[in-house]
């Protein structure tokens, strides 16, 4: 669990959600159900992809590498 960021993109469905969305749902991916461990920070995946906005399109899905 990451307090600091405001979004975790879903390693499993590529999924982007509001932390506390995720907590709202038990600590699952609203999307697939996955759990924390497939939880990645969005500023992790923007570090990945600098074109990626600051702030990510709520359930949309972003690939891991696709906006390099
Ligand atoms: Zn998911």
């Amino acid at each position: 669990m990451d307090e600091n960021t405001e979004y975790y993109w879903c390693e499993l469905c590529g999924h982007v959600y509001r932390r506390t969305t995720w907590e709202a749902n038990g600590n699952r991916c609203p999307n697939c159900g996955a759990d924390l461990q497939y939880a990645h920070p969005w500023e992790e995946i923007r570090a990945l992809n600098p074109r990626y906005p600051a702030t990510p399109v709520v359930g949309r899905e972003y690939t891991m590498y696709g906006g390099a």
